[in-house]
């Protein structure tokens, strides 16, 4: 029997159209969720992301707006721009789109975004509640991909998840979360000696290494939960994920698409965050 696939653009309208009520629900009361991105240079792939986000958060109620700066800007520009973000009552998330040109400190600028507007939940603070289980916005792409067995039922404790990869963005946080949920977590980078005899013990295997189709039915467990995180775009322009889906969905459990799988979801959790930090500022306004 071939695999269930977990169809991640109808879960994600799905959540969408509940964060579309939650925005309604601030409006009402007088605030309107905002977001500010921050783009330096003129990378087309980040290009393209941005202008996704903006017309996502415009789907959904959430206000937006860009601040580019070429890649000649220097750093203390863009730290200006987002104290005066962090200082700004409507705006509720910053969120600095990386790579940033090879001039600027990652970590300098991420940290100067207010741990409270971090929606994408990388500022070095963030990232230690969520490694002390006291999560303040969970990473966009490894919460997706969470939501994503959730809805699907898909139980997570006492499971032996397998992570591939080990960036800060995806892998390192996918294997925190599943963790935090009581996953038995193994984490695989491309120094691990025999992937395939940890991928073949995996009830849950998330691969994000950004090798297209690297993954094969060999190398998976049948009935396992197959998470390709990857997105690798082919000579003839085609996209595909880091799993060999075609051999792939013949052997697993679950397994989703690409595209069509954790992609959609990815943008969908930032809107997530973006309302959850507007529906605690609210609070805060609340509680004064
Ligand atoms: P990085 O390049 O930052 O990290 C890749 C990781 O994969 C590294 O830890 C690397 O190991 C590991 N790796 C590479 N090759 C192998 C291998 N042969 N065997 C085992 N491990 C390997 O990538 P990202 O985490 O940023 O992204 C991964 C993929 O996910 C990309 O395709 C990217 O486009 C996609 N992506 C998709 C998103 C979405 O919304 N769906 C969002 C973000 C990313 P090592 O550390 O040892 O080098």
């Amino acid at each position: 029997m071939g695999a269930q696939i977990i169809d991640g653009k109808k879960i994600a309208e799905l959540v969408r159209a509940e964060l579309k009520l939650r925005a309604e629900k601030l409006i009402q009361s007088g605030i309107k969720p905002g977001l500010a991105v921050i783009i330096v240079g003129d990378n087309a792939a980040s290009g393209i992301y941005v202008r996704n986000k903006v017309k996502a958060c415009s789907e959904v109620g959430i206000y937006s707006e860009v601040h580019s700066f070429p890649s000649s800007a220097q750093q203390s520009e863009v730290l200006n721009c987002i104290q005066s973000l962090n200082e700004n009552p409507h705006i509720h998330g910053i969120l600095v789109q990386l790579p940033l040109p090879s001039h600027f400190e990652n970590n300098r600028v991420i940290t100067s975004i207010a741990v409270e507007k971090d929606v994408d939940g990388f500022h070095l603070y963030n990232v230690g509640a969520l490694v002390t289980g006291n999560t303040i916005f969970s990473p966009c792409t490894p919460y997706g991909v969470v939501v994503m067995l959730e809805r699907n039922h898909i139980p997570i404790e006492g499971q032996h998840a397998v992570v591939i990869g080990r960036s800060n963005i995806v892998g390192k946080p996918m294997a925190l979360m599943l963790l935090e949920r009581g996953a038995t977590v193994t984490i695989c980078t491309s120094k691990t000696r025999d992937l395939h005899e940890f991928t073949k013990n995996a009830d849950i295997l998330v691969v994000a290494t950004g090798k297209p189709r690297m993954i094969t039915a060999e190398m998976v467990k049948p009935g396992a939960v197959v998470i390709d995180v990857g997105i690798n775009r082919l000579p003839d322009g085609k996209l595909c994920g880091d799993v060999d889906y075609e051999s792939v969905k013949n052997i697993a459990g679950y397994i989703t698409p690409v595209p069509g799988g954790v992609g959609p979801m990815t943008i969908t959790m930032l809107l997530c965050n973006t309302i959850l930090a507007a529906e605690r500022a609210q609070a805060n306004i609340k509680n004064r």
